[in-house]
């Protein structure tokens, strides 16, 4: 199995916090952030995706919106310029502690931050990121 995500959906996963649009998208969440921290591999998809799940079957569901896929577009810009490869769908990337370490401390340093632009919960992201990731949900891997 891998856990499908969208592009910015690599960011998200660094500063969810067990909050989210309802309890149904919280609990699939949840399930999602347990199975990457044991290292369940991740597999790129465009448009919705696992974490979307509870939403998507809505029409009109924010995950369906062409401002979404801007959104993946420029996650996955920053992600592949950082790890110096492409992030596109199909691709599969390893949740490791390093990778998730990486990943954190740049977007503490707002460096792969674009994507977030606009969003919603960037204050809570940004309190997220400045409290030093503590009460994030997806945990480095001990397998990984
Ligand atoms: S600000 Fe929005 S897009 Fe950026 S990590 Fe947070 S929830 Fe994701």
């Amino acid at each position: 199995m891998t856990v499908r995500l969208r592009a910015h959906h690599l960011l998200c996963m660094l500063t969810y916090v067990g909050k989210g649009y309802s309890p149904a998208f919280v609990e699939n969440y949840e399930a999602i952030a347990a199975r990457l921290s044991v290292g369940e591999e991740i597999e790129l998809v465009a448009g919705p995706d696992d974490i979307c799940g509870p939403l998507s079957a809505d029409p009109d569901a924010h995950c369906h919106r062409e401002s979404v896929v801007d959104r993946d577009r420029a996650a996955a810009d920053a992600v592949a310029r950082l790890l110096g490869s492409p992030v596109s769908p199909g691709v599969r990337i390893a949740p490791t502690a390093a990778l998730l370490s990486r990943l954190r401390k740049t977007f503490a340093a707002g460096a792969i931050r674009t994507a977030c632009s606009g969003c919603e919960w960037s204050e809570l992201c940004d309190g997220v990121a400045d409290g030093g990731f503590a009460g994030a949900r997806v945990l480095p891997s001990r397998r990984t």
